[in-house]
Order: C-alpha cells, then sequence, then structure tokens
C-alpha cells in the first residue's frame, strides 16, 4: 500500500499552538480605529474587557507551518478509503466544492432582497424538485441543519397532523432495537413515549412483535430502510399497512440513501416522510462534524406542516420567492434558509451525476459491500450474525466474537490495529443488537483494488492476533498519535488549552 507513514509527523511530536506562543510575536497587525470612540459608542462600559484577549502569539511562518503540520497528522478520504458504516463516507468530486464557493453562492447575505439572490433560490428550488423527483415525495424542506435534525422536524410534524384532528392522546412511536440512537432521541425531544421493536432471526422488523405494539396510543413508527445491518426490509408494503390501519404515520430514516437512490422511491413503500443526509450521499465531507443538511420530504398527509419559509416559483413572472403563507406550518426550525453551501454542492453533484449516474452510484455502492462482505467474512475469526445469504445493501455488519473468544482479541482491538495498516476503522460496537459490531461500508467510491487490499488487511490482522498477539497492546503506532490511553482519557480529560506561563503557574 502506498499511502504515506505517518510516523514522521508524530516523532515531531507538533506542539499545541498556546505552547510555542512567545508575547509579542503577531502575524498581522490591523490598522487601528480611525475614530477612536467608535467602539466606545457601541459597547456599554460594563461590557467592556478590561485586558487585552489572551490569543496565542506566533509569527505568521510559525502559524503557517503550525496548520500544515495539523493537516499532516489528519487522516482523510482524500488520503485512504474510510469503511465507515453509516456514514457514506464517499470521495466529494471537488468541483462541486468549487461551485459552492462562487462568490454569488457563497457571499450571499440572507437578508438581501429576493430579487438580488434568485440564483441562489433557484439552485435551492432545483434541489427541492431533483430530491422530490428522487422520492417520490410532494413537499419538501431544505433547513434541518442534520438527520438528527430532520428526524425532529419530521417527528414534530407527526405530532402536528395528529393535534388536527384532535388525536393528542395518541403518545407513542415505535422504533426498532436496531435503529440509529438519533431515532428514540428525536421522537422523546418531540415529546413522545419511545416503544422498541425487537429484531428477528434474519435482522428485519419482528412482525408479531410489531402487531402486539400497534394500538391507538400509536403515533406512528421509524423505520430505517435499508435497516442498520444493510438489510432490506422485504416486509415494507406489510409493515406500512399495518401502521396506517392502526392509525399512525412512518418516518423513514433515509440518513443512509446510498443504497436504494434511483432505484425505489421511498413514497412508493407507504412513507408519509422521510429525511436524507446531504452530507452523506450528496457530497459533502463530514469526517470533522463540519455545517450539514437533513433535508425532510413529505406526503401530501404532512405539507401543510412543513416548515417555513417555503421557496415558491412564480412561472409567470419566472421568480423564487420565500412564503410565510402556511398557517398550520410547525414554524421555523433553523436560521434562515438552511445551510446553503451544502445544498448548493448536492445540486452540483445531481447535476453532474444525473439519474442513471446516481443509480450506478447506488448499484456499485451494493456490489461493492456485497463483495467485501464475501471477502471479510471468509476469513477465520471474523462471521457474519446475519444469514450470509441475505444479500446486504449498502453496507453490512460482522463481528468478531470467534477472534475474541479464541484469542482475546476484540473489535476495539482489531480497528486499532487497521490504522497500522492505513484503514480509517469501520464504525464499531454499532448496531448495539450485534456483539463485537464491525460495521463496514465501502462506498461506491472505492475501486477493486482497495477492496482487495481492505479484505486483506483483515486477513493479516486476524492472523497477527493468532500469532502475536502482543502487538494489539501498543497499536497503532504508526499514526500521528499513538494508542490513547482510554481511561485517563475518559477519568481525567483535558478539555481546555491553557497558555505555557498558566500552565506553569498551576504546576
Ligand atoms: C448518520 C445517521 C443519522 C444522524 O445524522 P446526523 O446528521 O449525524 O444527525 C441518523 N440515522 C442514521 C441511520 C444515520 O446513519
Amino acid at each position: 500500500m502506498n499511502r504515506p507513514d505517518l510516523t514522521h509527523q508524530a516523532r515531531w511530536n507538533v506542539p499545541l499552538i498556546t505552547e510555542i506562543r512567545e508575547t509579542g510575536k503577531r502575524c498581522y497587525i490591523p490598522r487601528p480605529f480611525e475614530a477612536e470612540d467608535e467602539t466606545e459608542v457601541a459597547i456599554p462600559e460594563n461590557l467592556r474587557r478590561k485586558d487585552d484577549p489572551r490569543l496565542p502569539e506566533v509569527s505568521e511562518l510559525e502559524l503557517v507551518r503550525h496548520v500544515v503540520r495539523l493537516s499532516q497528522m489528519n487522516y482523510g478520504v482524500d488520503l485512504g478509503p474510510i469503511p465507515l458504516g453509516s456514514c457514506t463516507m464517499k470521495y466529494n468530486p471537488k468541483i462541486n466544492e468549487a461551485i459552492a464557493r462562487i462568490p454569488e453562492f457563497a457571499l450571499a447575505h440572507p437578508l438581501q432582497p429576493e430579487e438580488t439572490v434568485q440564483g441562489t433560490l433557484k439552485a435551492m428550488w432545483l434541489l427541492e424538485e431533483s430530491l422530490k423527483e428522487l422520492t417520490g415525495f410532494s413537499g419538501i424542506s431544505l433547513q434541518p441543519a442534520a438527520g438528527a435534525h430532520g428526524e425532529l422536524t419530521g417527528v414534530l410534524m407527526i405530532r402536528a397532523y395528529h393535534r388536527s384532528r384532535g388525536a393528542d392522546d395518541r403518545d407513542e412511536i415505535l422504533i426498532p432495537d436496531s435503529a440509529h440512537g438519533t431515532n428514540p432521541a428525536s421522537a422523546a425531544m418531540a415529546g413522545y413515549k419511545v416503544v422498541e421493536i425487537p429484531s428477528n432471526e434474519e435482522g428485519r422488523i419482528d412482525l408479531e412483535a410489531l402487531e402486539a405494539a400497534l394500538s391507538e396510543k400509536t403515533a406512528g413508527m421509524m423505520i430505517t430502510n435499508p435497516n442498520t445491518l444493510g438489510i432490506f426490509e422485504t416486509n415494507i408494503l406489510k409493515i406500512n399497512e399495518m401502521i396506517h390501519e392502526a392509525g399512525g404515520l412512518i418516518y423513514l430514516d433515509g440518513a443512509n440513501f446510498n443504497g436504494i437512490m434511483g432505484v425505489v422511491k421511498p413514497a412508493d413503500m407507504g412513507f408519509d416522510v422521510m429525511h436524507i443526509n446531504l452530507h452523506k450521499t450528496f457530497s459533502t465531507p463530514h469526517g470533522g462534524g463540519g455545517p450539514g443538511s437533513g433535508v425532510v420530504l413529505v406526503n401530501q398527509k404532512l405539507e401543510p406542516y412543513l416548515p417555513v419559509p417555503r421557496i415558491k416559483y412564480d412561472k409567470k413572472r419566472d421568480f423564487y420567492n420565500l412564503s410565510y403563507d402556511y398557517p398550520e406550518s410547525i414554524g421555523k426550525i433553523h436560521g434562515y434558509y438552511g445551510n446553503v453551501g451544502v445544498i448548493i454542492r448536492a445540486l452540483a453533484y445531481i447535476a453532474r451525476m444525473g439519474g442513471t449516474g446516481l443509480r450506478d452510484a447506488c448499484i456499485t455502492s451494493v456490489v461493492n459491500a456485497n463483495y467485501l462482505m464475501k471477502k471479510v467474512s471468509a476469513v477465520e475469526g471474523l462471521e457474519l450474525p446475519q444469514d450470509p445469504a441475505i444479500p446486504r445493501k449498502h453496507e453490512f455488519v460482522a463481528s468478531s466474537v470467534p477472534l475474541e473468544k479464541k484469542t482475546g482479541v476484540n473489535t476495539l482491538k482489531i480497528a486499532k490495529r487497521l490504522l497500522d495498516y492505513k484503514i480509517h476503522a469501520p464504525t464499531i460496537y454499532f448496531p448495539l443488537i450485534v456483539h463485537e459490531a464491525l460495521m463496514v461500508e465501502p462506498t461506491e467510491s472505492e475501486s477493486k483494488k482497495t477492496l482487495d487490499e481492505i479484505a486483506e488487511a483483515f486477513k493479516q490482522i486476524i492472523k497477527e492476533a493468532k500469532e502475536n498477539p502482543e502487538i494489539f497492546e501498543s497499536a497503532p503506532t504508526t499514526t500521528a498519535s499513538y494508542k490513547l490511553d482510554e481511561l485517563s482519557l475518559a477519568k481525567k480529560p483535558i478539555l481546555t488549552a491553557k497558555m505555557a506561563d498558566d500552565l506553569e503557574k498551576t504546576h
């Protein structure tokens, strides 16, 4: 594997910027205010700071070197694969980044008059139309800033729907035990009781348990399909019929739309509302937890409750405007219009891929996941907790239970050792229903050669576990940070950086 070894950066032992600071050093000296009292007018006396802020004081060259060193310590999808299940760490084409940075998009102010931002509004409207086409839904809001935020928005709309019908006493949301933790959190935040539905042997929703849980208390159900095991709920039509018959609505957690995008429309499966993570499927990087977008889509039942403002297109005037004229709306759930940069990237990505391109990306992601699943599950010591004959969608979940029993090397240790093989670890210990879970999502971006490298790394690591298990006590040893001491991280975390001279004072 010809990805760079990060050991040399580790040897540099990059200090914190507060440690290289020297009093009086400056990068750039701003011109002082001409009008002496300009700030004094604006800031009341009691709010004005008495001392200068204690900022790191370094020269420009020191700052540049510091930041470049930090960037070289990092690992990202531009350096190697990140098979992090449930995250869809696909490659984000740079052209989408360039388009989002066009100044007319990037520098637009949210309070500009509509007639001066017609291009941005049109781009947002075009994305809305594209996502409606891809999902089969009739209404959409681009406002939610993340998947979890989209879930909350969706559940609040379900609540508004029941309230409008005088069905306030429906206070339960059903959620399968394989769901992402955000699902029960969102339902609880919207004021609902969460009822957990167990999975069956196949890793799918248990229909009998579902039947038993449905009642006149049911407000709805949140379903992830394909579920977090990468398995498609083949009974989805039946399930959705059962919930509708009980008077509930059905939420689709479509955070990972990659596994069905362009092949099936969720509205056709009977869902009433869904969210999509633009920062997973549609080309916004999200390794560092930057701005995201969890757009929500709804069918006609829920359209009246969508957040405001909504973008409207007046065909006669060829004019895009924002309308607040929806009296039943749940209101605003984000400042202004959502994360516009993410929206532009998604539109650029969709426009460049086209419908068949998106479908190809989906199919390739599924083929890649199944190919890698076959190879990884063939390694002795790893197993598939669910039937290997069930095809997976965009991801699969393996378990290291047999290896752990035999050698004591568990999933956490495998994940750490993978870093020495220059491969980002998969998601581990999720979903919670699988012991020693390794949740792998290779995405469509990776070549067969890279998939073979990943499988080979697993194979080598399992061999090491049997022959040389002491390696795992210190791994990883080739990364910018060595193995972290998890106990002191949890018990004595240092969460604030102190200036070097403050540190001296406290020691
Ligand atoms: C990522 C993810 C979420 C949450 O998305 P955020 O943007 O992190 O809030 C919800 N459900 C599933 C299945 C996910 O993979």
